[in-house]
């Protein structure tokens, strides 16, 4: 089917939504993008892009805007957070792993969508879905009532669209959650992603915005999250007293981070139904993700080309629909699954703590290469290539 005037109406304006519409607007379709929030606004904080999204925004003609903005990654590397003592390094300096703002990413896509002809309408937030008619029926909170050939559903976590396609099902808390800083960054600090690992809680640091700033996530376990916000402003002092047992070089970022936000990690499990008749869901929509693989976004970015590509080769939208859930749903599963592991890895404790850091150690000396190439699946995947 030719995507050339075919309507299209995204809900979200986050990662995955804009990418969307930039993707389906290059290849001529008509698209709106439903956006609840009264600007395009984001919290201070970092992502890192790797090569498999990096392809993305490339094939999106945004590359040169990827490395205005994002910070040419040169390794991760994992330390013990108490001794400050390095583990294991991952060397990226061959690679096309960024870090980015998040803010920027989401003005670089913005432009990008509007660019190409996408419209980004703001307050416009949609209270109810329904599909039982041939085309997609959605209401607004303001009472609007908008029907649509063909509807994208990039509305995150607590997407309505999801509910509507899979049934409602209940977001589990992951006994983590996640607090995040921007403090500025010393000078000449290394373009390296450092992950700090302690019992039960980990901190992952890498600089921003050309070395002026630090990004700060730190995770840590807690049986109970009783606010009812999901995400909040936190007293620093708290994060603070969390990581007091880490080594003085945590410490002192901690101490520089005076505006600070708490995050509960939760997550539905992935979608079981991505699409039906004229309407499909991506990103985490259709599958949240913890961020231990820092591929939430990336896996969005990916959804967007693959959306547009299989909506543009298929005779009709319901098959490109159907195609598009076939070429993604496997391996974003994996990707989700690869996460939750890596959680657990990085908050051992005891005697398993020691024998799996020495594990490490030893293989990053025989095997220097090994510890990335295992992540080749994720990183090395280009789904702009086929
Ligand atoms: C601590 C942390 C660190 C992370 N680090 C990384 C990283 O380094 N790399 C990476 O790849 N990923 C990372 N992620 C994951 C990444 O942030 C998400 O996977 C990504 O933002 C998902 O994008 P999305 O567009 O699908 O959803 P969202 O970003 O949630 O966007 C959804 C949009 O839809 C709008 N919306 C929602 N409901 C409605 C409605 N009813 N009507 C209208 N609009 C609506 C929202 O306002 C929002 O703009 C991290 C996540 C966390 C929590």
């Amino acid at each position: 089917m030719s995507l050339n005037g075919q309507e299209i109406t995204i809900l979200g304006a986050g990662i995955a939504g804009l990418a969307a519409a930039r993707a389906l607007a290059l290849r001529g379709a008509s698209v709106t993008v439903l956006e609840q929030a009264e600007a395009l606004r984001e919290v201070g904080a970092g992502l890192q892009i790797s090569p498999n999204g990096a392809a993305v925004l490339r094939a999106l003609d945004l590359g040169r805007d990827l490395e205005t903005a994002g910070l040419r990654a040169q390794a991760v590397e994992l330390r013990d957070g108490l001794a400050d003592e390095p583990i294991l390094r991952m060397d990226l300096s061959d690679r096309d792993y960024r870090f980015l703002h998040r803010a920027d990413l989401i003005a670089i896509l913005a432009e990008g969508a509007r660019s190409a002809g996408a419209q980004i309408r703001l307050l416009q937030q949609i209270e109810t879905v329904d599909l039982s008619g041939e085309s997609p029926v959605l209401t607004t909170r303001q009472g609007a009532r908008i029907s649509t050939p063909l509807l994208i559903g990039a509305d995150g976590l607590h997407s309505k669209l999801r509910e509507a396609l899979d049934g409602a099902s209940k977001l589990t808390f992951t006994n983590q959650v996640a607090w995040r800083a921007l403090i500025p960054c010393e000078t000449d600090a290394p373009s390296v992603a450092e992950v700090f690992m302690g019992e039960g809680r980990h901190v992952v640091s890498y600089p921003l915005r050309g070395g002026v700033l630090r990004n700060i996530v730190a995770i840590e376990e807690r049986r109970r999250w009783t606010e009812e916000s999901w995400s909040m402003r936190d007293d620093p002092m708290e994060l603070r007293l969390a990581f007091e047992s880490f080594a003085p070089r945590v410490r002192n970022w901690l101490e520089q981070a005076d505006q600070v936000w708490l995050w509960g990690l939760f997550r539905h499990p992935v979608a079981k139904t991505w699409h039906r008749g004229r309407a499909a869901i991506l990103g985490d929509a259709a599958h949240p993700t913890l961020p231990f693989l820092a591929q939430g976004a990336n896996m969005a970015l990916e959804d967007a080309w693959v959306l547009a590509d299989q909506l543009d080769k298929a005779a009709r939208p319901e098959e490109g629909l159907a195609a598009y859930q076939l070429a993604r749903e496997a391996r974003c599963r994996r990707i989700v699954e690869a996460a939750n592991r890596n959680a657990h890895a990085y908050h051992l404790s005891g005697p398993l703590r020691d024998a799996a850091h020495l594990a490490l150690k030893i293989g990053g000396k025989i095997a220097p290469r090994f510890a990335l190439s295992r992540f080749d699946w994720v990183y090395q995947y280009d789904v702009t290539a086929s």
